[in-house]
């Protein structure tokens, strides 16, 4: 980067540092788009005589409110929530619900600011927001969740719509915490309307939406790959992860004949001798999804699955990592760790599960290295197709949905390509940043000041 370049960077980073004091993780994702943007908008006066950037770094609004609700102990409990509703230039905020004990408002930023590149990728007419509550779901019984949800949706329900903010599931809310939310809306609102996307199929969900975001990583991460001239096929992979996401791309890794070496949750990965079979992972699925258990009971059911506790997968020797579990989760020396063991690429699942400081290391060793912003995009994309549906009152077949999804990250991998080459090694950081932000920035323009 230009010394002027990087001075500007500073520039803008102090100033945004100053206006949102303590939100360490909102200044890291502004920071990795920064390095990108700051560059190109000095290549276009019109988006920097219109403060595009400073303007899209400040959320349209932030609602916060208090779930109080009461545990099978008839205690009462109270918790707290929000919707970050970032940006809807270019289509309704869109965006998921997360449920863990260490969201806050610095998070829910991070997620709802990289929304807004995201959706814009995916070529549909999506905004970028993001909601969620510091409610830890784990323990507690499906009775409790339940009550936690129908408090929450007693707020949200004003702040939403089909036509305003169409929330989505994230870590912690899945298609129990979705049907919930939803049942509650229609009781408090008398009207059926797509206003959640993740819906059972039975009422409204799309198929291959549960799928959609694990599928779409690995056909990015095999578009990479074919751009080179390579394939998944026979390829070691490390996935971290055991939700949603990580079951998805390791069933589509499979299917596509690499050998996936690991699994993980909070307390620690398996590492998976021979190759993850079908069998396992049908395991692991009934496990998380249904009985929701700890990832080492499938080292205690099969043999040749070894558990290592409170350790991340990364010191697996593989040619293919898909960080598929949380922020942060992958930090320098877990990136040196893998340069030095030959990895081919890096396919982000989660959203910013690497940190700045590793991104940086696989750019510099020409890692493949696709963000999430551009590699998960694939659910929000699905979400897209299931509001479509909705509002069409039909429903796509699987292969219908299948097919457009591989079609919208194809196209995504090629708008990465066309903003990222840099002399024949593709800077997909780059390409997803200006590709996503262009769309955005084109619209706030021709909208005025406001
Ligand atoms: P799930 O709740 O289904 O699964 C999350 C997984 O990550 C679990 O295995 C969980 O383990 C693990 N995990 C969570 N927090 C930590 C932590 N602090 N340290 C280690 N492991 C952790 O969530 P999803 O699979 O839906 O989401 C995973 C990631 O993908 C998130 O970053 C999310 O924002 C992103 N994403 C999800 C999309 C979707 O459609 N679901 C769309 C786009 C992005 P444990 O059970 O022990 O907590």
């Amino acid at each position: 980067m230009r010394s002027d370049t990087r001075a500007e960077v500073q520039r803008f980073m102090r100033g945004l540092v100053r206006r949102n004091e303590g939100e360490l993780e909102f200044h890291q994702a502004v920071q990795e788009v920064a390095e990108s943007i700051v560059p190109f908008i000095l290549d276009h006066q019109a988006y920097r005589d219109a403060r595009i950037l400073e303007r899209l770094t400040e959320p349209d609004r932030v609602v916060i409110f208090r779930v109080v609700w009461e545990d099978d102990q008839h205690r009462v409990r109270v918790n707290r929530a929000w919707r970050v509703q970032f940006n809807n230039c270019i289509g309704p905020y869109k965006g998921g619900l997360r449920f863990h004990p260490s969201v806050n408002l610095s998070i829910l930023k991070f997620l709802g600011f990289e929304q807004i590149f995201k959706n814009s990728l995916t070529g549909l007419p999506m905004g970028g927001g993001k909601g969620g509550s510091n409610f830890d779901p784990k323990g507690k019984s499906s009775r409790e969740v339940e009550r936690f949800c129908k408090s929450m949706m007693i707020e949200l329900h004003r702040h939403i719509g089909e036509d305003t903010d169409v929330p989505a599931g994230d870590i912690g809310v899945g298609a129990r915490e979705i049907s919930y939310l939803f049942g509650q809306y229609l009781r408090l609102e008398n009207r059926y309307a797509g206003i959640l996307t993740g819906k059972g199929l039975s009422f409204g969900g799309s198929l291959v939406r549960t799928e959609a975001t694990g599928y779409g990583c690995v056909y990015f991460c095999e578009n990479m790959l074919n751009h080179v001239g390579e394939s998944l096929k026979g390829k070691s992979v490390s996935i971290s992860g055991s939700g949603n996401v990580a079951i998805y791309a390791a069933q589509k890794c499979i299917t596509l004949g690499a050998k996936v070496l690991t699994l993980s949750d909070s307390s620690g990965f398996i590492h998976i001798e021979g190759g993850l079979d079908r069998d396992m992972l049908e395991f692991v699925r009934e496990l998380k999804e249904v009985r929701r258990g700890r990832i080492s009971e499938v080292a205690e059911q099969f043999d040749q699955v070894t558990f290592h506790p409170d350790a991340r997968p990364w010191k697996v020797p593989v040619d293919i990592a898909l960080p598929c579990a949380t922020q942060n989760e992958l930090g320098a020396e877990d990136a040196k760790m893998l340069v030095g063991n030959g990895v081919r690429a890096v396919c982000e699942g989660a959203n910013m599960p690497t940190e700045l400081a590793g991104a940086h290391i696989f750019l510099d060793a020409k890692v493949l290295f696709g963000p999430g912003k551009a590699a998960n995009a694939g659910g929000v994309a699905v979400s897209g197709l299931e509001q479509s549906q909705n509002a069409l009152r039909l429903s796509w077949s699987a292969s219908e949905v299948d097919s457009r999804l591989q079609t919208i990250m194809h196209e995504i991998h090629r708008t990465c390509v066309s903003f990222g080459d840099e002399g024949g090694f593709v800077n997909y950081v780059k390409g997803a940043n200006i590709g996503g932000f262009r769309k955005v920035a084109d619209a706030m323009l021709a909208y005025g000041i406001y």
